[in-house]
C-alpha cells in the first residue's frame, strides 16, 4: 500500500493539535482521554504514551478457564471479571483497561474436568509481575487488578505485595471481585448462599457478562454429579436481573473505594 500523508504534514497537525489544545488550557493527556476510548488495546500511535500519567488509573482483570459445574460456562471468571473491569473503566476519569488475563491456577479437582486449563503458581505469579513492571516501566503510577477467580488471590496479594516493596511510589489496589459483593447484601435474592464455585452469583453474573450461552431451562441439576464438592448452592435461582443487580453493587462498592483514595470518578 502507498504511503498518503507525509512526515512534515503530520508533524504539522500535531504541532496545530498542541497549539490549539494549550490555547484551551487542556493537556495531552485530555486529549487523549476525550477519544473515549479505555483499552489499552484500542490505543494507537502516540495515544498510549499521552495516558501513561500519574492520573490515569490501570486495570487489570485476572480470570480463568475451567469447569463450573451444570450451568455456569468454562469462561465464567473471565466473562464476569470483563464485565466488572469494564463497567468500572466507565466510571473512573483517566482510564487504561488491558486485557484480560484468561488463564489462572486451577485445582486439581477442578483439573480432572476436561477443558480445565491451568499455570503452574511461580508462571502465573511471573505474568502477573512482569505486566505490572511492564506498566511501571512506562511510569504508570495507579493500578487496580481485579481478579474474578479465587485460586488467583492469594498469589496475586502476594505478587501486589511484592511490587509495593520495590515501588514505593503506586497507588496498587489487588481485589477479588466478590469482596465487592458480599453475600450479606445478596441474601435477599436467594434462598441459599450464592457463594462458590459454579453456584448462583457466578451463574447469575454470567447471564449477563455473556447472554445467550447459559439455558437455565435445559438443565436437570438434579442429576448432576459433584453437587456440594465441585459446584455449589442452588445456580437454577440465577436470573439476569439478579447478575445486574451483582454488578450493579460491585460497581458501586469499587467505585467508592477507588473515590476514597483519590481517584477522580463519575458520577459519584
Ligand atoms: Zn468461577
Amino acid at each position: 500500500m502507498r504511503e498518503t500523508g507525509s512526515p512534515f504534514l503530520y508533524a504539522m497537525q500535531s504541532v496545530l493539535a498542541i497549539l490549539v489544545v494549550s490555547a484551551f488550557g487542556v493537556g495531552s493527556a485530555a486529549l487523549a482521554q476525550n477519544t473515549g476510548k479505555i483499552l489499552l488495546g484500542d490505543m494507537v500511535g502516540l495515544e498510549a504514551q499521552q495516558r501513561f500519567s500519574d492520573d490515569t488509573l490501570f486495570i487489570l482483570p485476572f480470570g480463568d478457564i475451567e469447569f463450573h459445574g451444570p450451568a455456569a460456562p468454562f469462561g465464567t471468571d473471565n466473562y464476569n471479571v470483563g464485565e466488572l473491569a469494564e463497567r468500572v473503566a466507565r466510571r473512573v476519569d483517566s482510564v487504561l483497561l488491558l486485557p484480560i488475563m484468561p488463564f489462572g491456577i486451577t485445582p486439581p479437582e477442578i483439573m480432572r474436568h476436561a477443558g480445565s486449563l491451568t499455570l503452574k503458581e511461580d508462571t502465573f505469579k511471573a505474568v502477573a509481575r512482569e505486566l505490572l513492571e511492564s506498566l511501571i516501566s512506562h511510569k504508570a503510577r495507579k493500578f487496580l487488578v481485579i481478579n474474578g477467580h479465587g485460586g488467583n488471590t492469594k498469589p496475586l496479594k502476594e505478587v501486589c505485595a511484592e511490587i509495593e516493596k520495590t515501588h514505593t511510589d503506586l497507588f496498587l489496589k489487588c481485589t477479588f471481585w466478590i469482596e465487592y459483593a458480599p453475600d450479606k447484601d445478596l441474601k435477599d435474592l436467594f434462598t441459599v448462599s450464592p457463594a462458590g464455585h459454579g453456584a448462583a452469583r457466578e451463574v447469575a453474573s454470567a447471564l449477563v457478562s455473556r447472554p445467550g450461552v447459559v439455558d437455565l431451562k435445559t438443565i436437570d441439576f438434579s442429576n448432576f454429579p459433584g453437587r456440594d464438592t465441585i459446584w455449589h448452592g442452588k445456580p437454577e435461582e440465577a436470573s439476569k436481573e439478579k447478575g445486574e443487580k451483582i454488578f450493579e453493587l460491585a460497581v458501586r462498592n469499587i467505585v467508592t473505594m477507588l473515590k476514597q483514595n483519590g481517584i477522580k470518578v463519575k458520577g459519584y
